[in-house]
């Protein structure tokens, strides 16, 4: 018998939806023309690359030319803290982040700290994962340029209070900047409701293809170029356009938008079952992040005793693929800086499985893990001095 495959990493990536690589395809063979170009094949590049900007700018409720596109969530990130920093460090230097950004933030940070003099504060978070609005408004000088907090958290799904964040920033006058990777495409998001400044969004989080991704930038913000060169994107992001990828994400986007609300309450019923009965059918099991704002396809559960990576080898044994909450993967053996974060100890944080459903999964899928995975946790288990000390001592 096949192995079954079982995909529950969306949140690493999502695969390319068969109607976003169809409207792709054709901009890859004969409209491969480039957008720049005066002929008919460069103005064929240069209307889809207006139209796939306005299902962008359409997702979050922006003006098309406040959209632009990059090669990624990651390049949006830096770009908008670089952009910023180094635009209106005549202003001032500070900026303020939390301690659960994703990498594309915090080591931007680090590197403005240590080669451009920046200083940066990095917010704690609670339990849950959420910012304190007044250890933020607490954070605030007269120096603070930016403030940069994250809009959903990749690992544990919390939903941060954006817009109160957005309030507060407006208020003392300072640019906020969100990284919406997770978020935009996945949940409804609207620059304009919550007043954001700039907000970085990416394309393989939501069916379309990987390396395309934008900043929105709101009209009149300052920040310099990132990428220099040509005169593409408004003359603020250089490098020939890459057409095909762009087409795919105007096209993902506006499936989802279409297609949120559907989205929202499937995975958010499909979450609620496959936490109910994991914690009913395994002891000692905890779920990391917050209950009501969350991400609606982000599970994180934390296992007692054991490690994340013998759930995952044993997992992907039975063709089950998830993710764990620990860097081991890169060599370091340190758990997740956003489970130190809220405040996990050390051995619960490294028994954690992040599991990430999407379009595509089904009951069956929820089914299937839900029976797949307490003997994996037992095995394991069994396996573990901390359990059997533990049981000893009980
Ligand atoms: N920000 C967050 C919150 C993410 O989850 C990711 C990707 O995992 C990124 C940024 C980076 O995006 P990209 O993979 O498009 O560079």
């Amino acid at each position: 018998m096949e192995k079954r495959r079982l995909y529950m990493d969306y949140s690493a990536t999502t695969p390319v939806k068969k109607e976003v690589l169809d409207a792709m395809m054709p901009y890859l063979t004969d409209y491969f023309g480039n957008a720049s170009s005066f002929h008919t094949f460069g103005r064929e590049a240069k209307s889809a690359l207006d139209k796939a900007r306005e299902q962008v700018a359409s997702l979050v409720n922006a003006k098309p030319n406040e959209i632009y596109f990059t090669a990624g969530g990651t390049e949006s990130d830096n770009w908008a803290l670089e952009g910023v920093a180094f635009a209106h460090k005549d202003k001032g230097n500070h900026i303020i982040t939390s301690k659960i950004e994703h990498h594309g933030i915090l080591h931007t940070c680090e590197y403005l700290e240590k080669h451009h003099g920046f200083e940066i504060t990095y917010l704690d978070v609670d339990g849950d994962g959420k910012i304190k609005l007044e250890d933020l408004e607490a954070a605030i000088k007269d120096n603070t340029i930016l403030i940069s907090i994250m809009f959903a958290n990749n690992e544990i799904g919390t939903i941060q209070p954006i817009d109160e964040i957005a309030k507060i920033a407006k208020k003392h006058k300072v640019l906020f900047h969100t990284d919406a990777v997770q978020a935009s495409g996945n949940v409804p998001v609207d620059v304009k409701a919550l007043d954001v400044d700039l907000m970085s969004m990416s394309s393989h989080k939501i069916y379309g293809p990987k390396g395309i991704g934008a900043l929105y930038i709101k009209t009149g913000t300052k920040l310099h170029t990132f990428v220099h060169g040509g005169a593409q994107e408004r003359r603020r992001r250089a490098g020939t356009e890459n057409i095909p990828s762009i087409v795919g994400y105007g096209k993902a986007a506006q499936m989802a938008k279409s297609n949120m609300e559907n989205h929202v309450q499937t995975l958010t019923n499909l979450r609620a079952k496959l936490i109910k009965e994991i914690l009913e059918k395994i002891p000692y099991t905890r779920v990391n992040g917050s209950m009501e704002d969350r991400l609606p396809g982000n599970v994180n559960f934390s296992f007692e005793f054991i490690e994340g990576e013998g759930i995952l080898l044993m997992l992907d044994m039975l063709g089950i693929a998830a993710s764990s909450g620990s860097a081991c993967t890169s060599g370091s053996l340190d758990p997740s800086h956003v489970l130190m974060a809220i405040g996990l100890p050390h051995e619960i944080a490294h028994g954690s499985l992040r599991l990430t459903i999407g379009d595509f999964t089904t009951e069956d899928d929820i089914d299937y893990i839900i029976e797949k995975l307490p003997p994996v946790i037992e095995r394991l288990r069994s396996m573990s001095p901390l359990y059997d000390q533990a049981m000893k001592n009980k």
